[in-house]
């Protein structure tokens, strides 16, 4: 497939011929004719993926025929999460429509002298790309109006509400016409972005853009037995001081197994903070910061406030309590191995959840290995429950879904031991420096 056969104007093709550009990418390929097609698109893709042409050719496309009237507002709005990613956004813009020469474009964004802006904001402006923040500034100044909008971008929306932008983008699009066309693009389409997109779009077309096989990281599952609670808790904390650990996210079934084991873990000197669905907003953004920032070691989570999480330092998945429903098993291990890294998923599990375990292997079509530390091992279980050994451990991408991705990694040699070494996680140091004497690894 060429970029000709997308439906751009002649004058789009020409820019992107410059860049040198031949062949579309996938997102590209898919999202572009739909935007020119007129329809809401929601679009999961990565960084590096191309989808920054792939929201502003379209956009550009719309905007060739007609020149707006003197005074009136942007045509095509692009809100993005960071100042950075909005200048390369602009430049974007510039270096695509290169030859609409009347194409005038704005930067909006925190951090930059608000009177240059304005400034700029008086001549016509086809194009602005802006973080929600300062956009929503000039907005409350009456220096910007949205209402001849016609195409509202939002770029990496993920993130966006990670970083606590969601009021502030509710405002920004009730400023703008509701028969607007809306495209957004983040890395994932689930838990808030889903529910943020939902309320933003009409009969939008979703697009789902896999994550190249070399990026994906892999996933080994394991499966851990345990006799009781006590059992449970001394297994996660021997888990939690393994060396090859970084960052971890522990599952809990309810927000307040999750305020008490994050509190209980503290108390050993762990960097430990829960997420879930009864803090504010703004403390689970700050929650999510610090994850993002490396200041928490561990976070103790329910599914649904963890959906979505992408931070690349997240090592290791332990699954306290198995998951109620098998789906959410995918969504879990789905926060380890990101941004091409490999990942640890363990799943501990009482005596009465071995149902929940074996619907988890019914659904993803793959036998989770056992494994076991040295010196904390089950007791033995009745012969009646038999457990066929498992498959040797197999490996699947992070971006895994039920029913195609389990590949044989390869490496069958699954010890008993699979740790490595009896944990022994040391104590009392909270401070970020010393994360690693806990086995954080900066
Ligand atoms: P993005 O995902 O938009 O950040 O783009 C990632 C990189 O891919 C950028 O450096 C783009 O310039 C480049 N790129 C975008 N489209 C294409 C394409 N069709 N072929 C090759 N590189 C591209």
């Amino acid at each position: 497939m060429t970029f000709h056969s997308l439906g751009l104007a002649d004058e789009l093709l020409k820019a992107v011929e410059q860049t040198g550009y031949t062949i579309p990418t996938p997102v590209q390929q898919q999202a572009i004719p739909a935007a020119i097609a007129g329809a809401d698109l929601l679009v999961s893709s990565h960084t590096g993926s191309g989808k920054t042409a792939a929201f502003t050719l379209p956009a550009l496309h719309k905007l060739i025929d007609r020149r707006p009237a003197p005074g009136a507002g942007p045509r095509v709005l692009v809100l993005t999460p960071t100042r950075e990613l909005a200048q390369q956004v602009e430049k974007a813009v510039q270096t695509y429509g290169k030859a609409l020469r009347w194409l005038n474009t704005a930067c909006l964004v925190g951090g930059a002298p608000m009177f240059a802006q304005i400034k700029q904001l008086q001549r016509q402006c086809d194009v602005v790309v802006a973080t929600p923040g300062r956009l929503l500034d000039h907005l409350n100044r009456r220096k910007i109006k949205l209402s001849d909008l016609e195409v509202l971008i939002l770029d990496e929306a993920d993130r966006m509400l990670d970083m606590g932008f969601a009021e502030d983008i509710d405002a920004i699009v009730a400023a703008t016409p509701a028969k607007r066309q809306t495209l957004l693009f983040s890395a994932t389409l689930d838990g808030v972005v889903g529910s943020m997109a939902a309320r933003m779009t009409r009969n939008p077309q979703r697009i789902e853009i896999e994550v190249a096989q070399e990026d994906r990281g892999q996933i080994e599952q394991r499966l851990m037995f345990a006799d009781d609670l006590g059992h449970k808790n001394r297994l996660l904390e021997a888990l939690l001081g393994d060396d090859s650990l970084n960052q971890a996210v522990v599952f809990t079934a309810t927000k307040r197994s999750a305020d008490e084991l994050s509190l209980s873990l503290q108390e050993k000197g762990i960097a430990a903070a829960a997420l879930h669905g009864d803090m504010h907003q703004t403390q689970r953004n700050r929650t999510l910061d610090r994850l993002r920032q490396g200041r928490i070691g561990v976070l103790v989570a329910t599914d649904v406030a963890a959906r979505g999480i992408d931070v690349a330092g997240i090592s290791h998945v332990i699954n306290f309590d198995p998951p109620r429903q098998a789906e959410d098993y995918v969504h879990r291990i789905g926060r380890t191995g990101r941004a091409g890294r490999d990942g640890v998923a363990i799943t501990l599990s009482g005596p009465r959840e071995t149902g929940l375990i074996r619907a988890i292997e019914r659904f993803t079509g793959d036998r989770l290995a056992v494994h076991t530390i040295p010196g904390m091992e089950p007791s033995p279980r009745k012969p009646s429950a038999p457990r066929p050994a498992g498959n040797g451990g197999r490996r699947f991408g992070s971006g895994a879904r039920p029913g195609g991705y389990g590949r044989p990694s390869g490496d069958s040699r699954r010890s008993a031991g699979g740790q490595g070494r009896e944990g022994h996680p040391s104590r009392g140091e909270r401070s970020h420096g010393d994360r690693r004497d806990r086995g954080f690894r900066d």
